[in-house]
């Protein structure tokens, strides 16, 4: 989205029925772009259509798998030489939590199948359209745990880990034909995904907020400025990068020398 700006841009949001993908979709639209809010489930990806019903934007719905290659292209082949496609956001993503002597092969590949290689195949049928126009914007969700480990998770973390090394390869491949390609790397979000783990108590909401500088969770809006950036003009000398919108985490060394954390 080099020339053009939000207001009159075309973005495709992935996961688009909940949580972050919901957030970006009615913040595109409230600032008047034309959304396709893309998910599984077609209720779901109604009701952000409803939500977003009084924006000055439009968004239409698109039920697709990421998984599932045929209607990854079948959304993208909207595009081309009379529609332009000027951003992708992928908020596609499930979560994993087993210990890795338990993992098995199915759980494994099915969550790479999802965050990694679903992430790239939105990509490869993005760049198939944006690259002849020679312009677009890229951003995928990362985690914290694209640059961190975390216990019982290793499918998520090898992941995330890998959508890093895909965001920078493909940065560089398209830099010179004007496609430009990020990571948003949030860090705890109250969304669906987390609220399962509290439930279940993967996830202490206590600790989580006494670890994070900023001293709280993230809310999926918190998300929204940080990827309207990568996806305007605003941000046109960016790529390749990976932004942690994460209240500080990554910076902290995590330990406080004179206490313990849970004191
Ligand atoms: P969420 O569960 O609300 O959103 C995930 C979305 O992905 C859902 O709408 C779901 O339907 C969709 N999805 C799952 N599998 C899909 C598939 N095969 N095809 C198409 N869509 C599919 O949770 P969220 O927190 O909003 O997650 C969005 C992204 O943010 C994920 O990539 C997640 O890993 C990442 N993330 C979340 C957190 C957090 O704390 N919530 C932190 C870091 C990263």
């Amino acid at each position: 989205m080099t020339a053009a700006r939000i207001e009159a841009s075309d973005v495709v949001v992935v996961g688009a029925g909940s949580g972050i993908g919901r957030a970006v979709a009615l913040a595109l639209a409230e600032r008047g772009a034309r959304v396709t809010a893309a998910g599984r489930r077609r209720s779901a990806l109604d009701e952000t259509r409803d939500l977003g019903g009084s924006s000055p934007g439009r968004i239409d719905v698109c039920e697709l798998d990421v998984t599932d290659e045929a209607s990854v292209t079948s959304l993208f082949g909207r595009y081309g030489s009379d529609r332009q496609l000027d951003g992708l956001v992928n908020a596609a993503g499930i979560s994993d939590i087993t210990p890795s002597t338990e993992l098995e092969d199915e759980q494994l590949w099915h969550v790479l199948d999802v965050n990694l290689v679903g992430a790239f195949r939105l990509s490869r049928a993005a760049g198939r359209v944006m690259l002849p126009a020679r312009t677009g914007s890229i951003v995928h969700i990362g985690s914290l745990t694209s640059s961190l480990g975390l216990e019982r998770r290793v499918a998520y973390v090898a992941s995330k880990h890998g959508l890093l090394g895909m965001v920078r390869a493909l940065a560089t491949e398209w830099a010179d034909r004007g496609v430009r390609v990020n990571l948003l790397s949030p860090g705890f979000v109250s969304t669906a995904m987390t609220d399962k783990a509290v439930r279940s108590r993967d996830l202490d909401r206590g600790i989580i907020e006494s670890r994070t500088p900023l001293g709280r969770w993230a809310e999926p809006d918190d998300m929204v400025g940080p990827a309207l950036f990568l996806l305007s003009p605003e941000s046109g000398f960016v790529t390749g990068a990976q932004l942690a919108v994460d209240g500080g985490w990554t910076a902290d060394i995590g330990f406080r020398p004179e206490r313990r954390l849970d004191e």
